[in-house]
């Protein structure tokens, strides 16, 4: 296979070789494919991404092979551009780029104007007529080479160049005359050859390979390998180099420099967008040392801009560039980001790309193109990142807003927060009635804080990672939650909290950004939401095009009532325990954990019947017509006791027991290990008159809404931690006798499935025996994960940053499904499930339920649904669609 491609100057290929991203890197792709066709490209040649892994697998020297074709591909530029490479009278100019598949924006390294030396330079001063730009040009070279081939360091010329500006009592680079680039010239070698102990490479073939080798150990900087990790892309793709004729933007008046957008990036309009500068090269645009102009008028007369856009100073050349633009997004279909340069009024495509773009303006392109017919329905679903909706979904910080950055955590919950600090959930509520807009801040939350965590506007813990308690259900309240915030500490005597250098008081006002994890102090402004529109066209599209079902996990009215907004098509879980908390209740949910008997804890759940009917008939109500799974008390119990004298006086008052003998009680229900102790089914197992209150406050209100609604109403009653066969069989027969129960007191019948959780690995691996008893299988991957992995899902936050940027994890496994390993457990669960009972109906409802990634998972297990929290509903309908295209 050949190594080194050519083109413009009117070269065809008939190697797709050429342009293939994975061969010729996207850059270089993108310029055979744009002289393909016909565009104004600089003439030159692309050293293949295999050759750079050659190179740095095997080290030392290039081979004779890609000598030879490199000196035949400079030929190829040489007769095209009419220059010769090192010829004193009349140089050709060549830069020399990185371009990996991908693009790595700045990771990897340029060198401009490759050719220039102390002969060579006079030729360009003498052809060009301009001794100033020739030296400028020569100037810059020898600091771009030193820095970026020879790793002297750029300071030292930058130094130079202060210096002398100092000296001459200019401000500006424009003021510097040929003479003064001549003398910086000779400065600049002098601190190469002072630092080296060698000249600076005269040889302009040396400058060259010197130049293709940089490029090449480019991919391995530190910097490359960095931005490699955090986008996942791997190591071994390698980069390829694009030596390509030079064009100056920077010859006079008629030469120019810009990047431009074919539609807007940030809002999706299909209007041109971009900047340009008068006579000036690529880097200036970039490093801002000059202000870039408006591209269109209509931009530069919106802003009230002076200095003249391209369209008006440059009428042909723009004419020319808009051309470009329009047969660009034909031939790409999508948005494209290009990088020009005019000289002496010729126009030249130096780039072209698919465009990054925002949430919002993806959405938009996506909408408008299909309308304009130039890419498909299907095309425009997969073009949206599923995750990129998160942005669209809560209201946001306005970005041009200015942030007092005070600490980090982890992005728990997205949206956008701000109001006072307040320090615990009762003042918390308090201060919310009061109209006043708050942050709740805690070391952690408990199930306790709920009504807090509720009246508040955002949530900050210092403790906890993405499936903590406060991240679980911030995310299911839509509230923004910034969680793990290690660098927060809180003092609850002073009531005051540190982060970093910086201390501040309850109700100070502080801002969350839960999309991105920053805390800042005081307001920031947000931007609202918008649902209609584009966003509900694709999410039809989605829909559409989608197998799975998705379902939502919530538990109060107004949840349901906002997934239903969202799209959700039925309720995967519902927390029964989150219902234990009102204040109206704990107190009779507490009398029944501390009862000393059975008739103790039923006198206690006779007071809970009613309170729990009436939550399962207002989600049955909102949730009519679709599927409603119901999870029976899972936590254990301790979490529901009184924490404090002041606590267990209020309940000894209530329900006349005495304080030392619940004192006593609540130390006898203590556990070392919680997580793995009394809890989930293993409580129905001990105390089936639980579960039986709650089976017959589900069946006796389905009954009640099926009869005023005349909809069906087809509950799933779920049982957690399921472990053994066993155990299912014994907690259906209490539903079962439930059920016939109410039914035979009401005089009707409704059909219900009884079904479990598969949330450890002894149930997956039983799954074909559990699948006797269960008529669906919703996996929680939450404590599979916990409990597969042995890591514990509320103190993972602790280590697991450091476990994924050592990439022992490639992401955090309980955000993103660690497929490998517990998802083989969800596969064999599946399918053994399956081998039992054909139609069993299988689904997922932990966290990974509401994650792109594991989505598409699902999607090739052949799961029946997803499950997600409410503002997670539309990301999963979309990331379904593209998981089953
Ligand atoms: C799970 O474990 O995945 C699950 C959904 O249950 P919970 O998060 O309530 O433990
Ligand atoms: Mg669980």
């Amino acid at each position: 296979d050949r190594q080194v491609y050519t083109f413009g100057g009117g070269v065809k290929h008939d190697d797709p070789r050429a342009k293939d991203k994975v061969i010729t890197g996207g850059k270089g792709a993108n310029l055979a494919e744009m002289a393909g066709i016909g565009l104004p490209v600089p003439p030159g040649f692309t050293i293949t991404t295999e050759e750079c892994v050659k190179y740095l697998a095997e080290g030392g020297d290039f081979s004779d092979q890609l000598r030879a074709d490199v000196a035949e591909a400079l030929t190829h530029i040489e007769t095209t551009v009419g220059k010769t490479f090192g010829n004193p009278a009349d140089p050709l100019l060549v830069s020399v780029r990185s371009g990996a598949r991908v693009s790595m924006p700045g990771m990897m390294d340029t060198v401009l104007n490759l050719g220039l030396n102390d002969e060579t330079v006079e030729g360009l001063a003498a052809t060009s007529g301009d001794d100033r730009f020739a030296w400028d040009s020569y100037r810059r070279f020898v600091q771009m080479y030193s820095d970026v081939v020879l790793g002297v360091e750029h300071h030292l010329f930058e130094e130079a160049l202060e210096i002398a500006k100092e000296d001459n009592g200019y401000l500006n680079d424009v003021e510097m005359s040929a003479d003064d680039w001549r003398r910086i010239v000779k400065e600049y070698k002098g601190i190469v050859s002072a630092e080296l102990g060698r000249e600076f490479p005269q040889d302009v073939h040396e400058q060259l390979w010197g130049a293709i080798q940089a490029v090449f150990d480019s991919w391995d900087s530190d910097r490359a390998k960095v931005y490699r990790r955090l986008n996942d892309i791997p190591g071994d793709w390698g980069t390829a180099v694009n030596v390509q004729a030079m064009v100056f933007g920077n010859m006079g008046d008629t030469s120019a420099t810009g990047v431009a957008f074919t539609r807007d990036p940030a809002t999706g309009e299909k209007a041109y967008y971009g900047e340009w500068l008068v006579n000036a090269q690529g880097e200036d645009v970039v490093a801002g040392i000059r202000t870039p102009q408006y591209l269109t008028r209509a931009a530069r007369e919106r802003a009230g801009a002076k200095p003249l856009s391209m369209e008006e100073a440059m009428p042909e050349a723009y004419a020319e560039l808009a051309a470009v633009f329009e047969l660009l997004e034909k031939h790409y279909r999508d948005m494209q980001d290009i990088e020009f340069t005019v000289q002496q009024n010729k126009l030249w495509m130096l780039q072209t790309r698919s465009g990054k773009r925002t949430a919002k303006a993806a959405l938009k392109m996506a909408v408008d193109m299909v309308e304009e017919g130039l890419i498909d329905e299907a095309t425009a679903i997969k073009r949206v990142d599923p995750m990129a909706l998160d942005q669209l979904l809560h209201p946001t910080l306005d970005p041009k807003a200015p942030r007092d950055v005070l600490g980090k955590g982890l992005p728990a919950s997205p949206g956008a927060a701000s109001g006072v600090i307040v320090l615990d959930a009762d003042t918390a509520e308090k201060r919310a009635e009061m109209g006043e807009a708050v942050v709740l801040v805690r070391v952690e939350t408990s199930p306790e804080d709920i009504h807090g965590m509720h009246a508040a506007k955002g949530i900050l813990t210092a403790r906890g990672g993405m499936t903590s308690h406060a991240a679980v259900v911030a995310r299911g309240m839509g509230r923004p939650c910034v969680s793990g915030a290690s660098g927060l500490s809180i003092d609850m005597k002073s009531r005051t909290l540190r982060m970093g250098t910086r201390e501040l008081k309850e109700g100070d006002l502080i801002t969350l950004d839960g999309a991105t994890g920053e805390i800042m102090a005081g307001e920031v402004p947000t931007i609202e939401p918008e649902l209609a529109g584009d966003f509900a066209t694709l999410m039809e599209w989605a829909d559409r095009h989608r197998r799975m079902k998705v379902r939502t996990n919530a538990e109060t009215p107004a949840d349901c009532r906002m997934a239903r907004q969202f799209g959700a098509e039925g309720i995967g879980l519902c927390r029964t325990e989150h219902m234990f908390f009102d204040a109206g209740r704990i107190s009779a949910v507490r009398q029944m954990i501390l009862a000393e008997d059975e008739a103790g804890r039923r006198a206690a759940l006779a007071k809970l019947l009613p309170e729990q009917r009436a939550d399962f008939q207002a989600i049955f109500e909102v949730m009519a017509g679709l599927p409603v799974t119901i999870r029976l008390l899972d936590p254990p119990l301790h979490e529901f006791l009184p924490h404090g004298d002041a606590e267990f006086a209020e309940l000894s008052e209530t329900i006349g027991i005495g304080v030392d003998t619940l004192k006593r009680r609540a130390d006898e229900l203590h556990e070392f290990n919680p997580m793995l102790g009394h809890r989930g089914c293993r409580l129905g197992i001990t105390f089936p008159e639980i579960y039986e209150m709650q089976a017959r406050a589900i069946f006796e209100a389905a009954c009640d809404v099926a009869a005023a609604s005349g909809e069906a109403i087809v509950p799933e009653v779920m049982i957690p931690l399921v472990a053994t066969r066993r155990e299912l069989q014994i907690l259906k027969k209490v539903v079962d006798d439930a059920a016939a129960k109410v039914f035979a007191e009401q005089g009707r019948t409704l059909d219900y499935l009884v079904g479990t959780m598969i949330e450890l690995p002894r149930a997956a691996l039983m799954a074909g025996e559990i699948a006797e008893e269960a008529k669906f299988f919703s996996f929680g991957t939450n404590d599979l994960t916990q409990t597969t992995l042995g890591v514990s899902r509320d103190d993972a936050a602790r280590f697991l940053s450091p476990y994924v940027e050592k990439g022992i994890y490639p992401r955090d496994p309980f955000v993103s499904l660690d497929i490998e390993g517990v998802g083989q457990l969800v596969q064999l669960g599946a399918e053994r499930g399956r081998a039992t009972y054909a139609g069993i109906k299988l689904g997922i409802c932990g966290e990974h339920g509401g994650d792109p990634a594991s989505i598409a998972f699902c999607e090739t297990v052949g799961l029946d649904y997803v499950s997600a929290s409410p503002y997670r509903v539309p990301i999963a309908r979309l990331a379904a669609a593209q998981a089953a295209l």
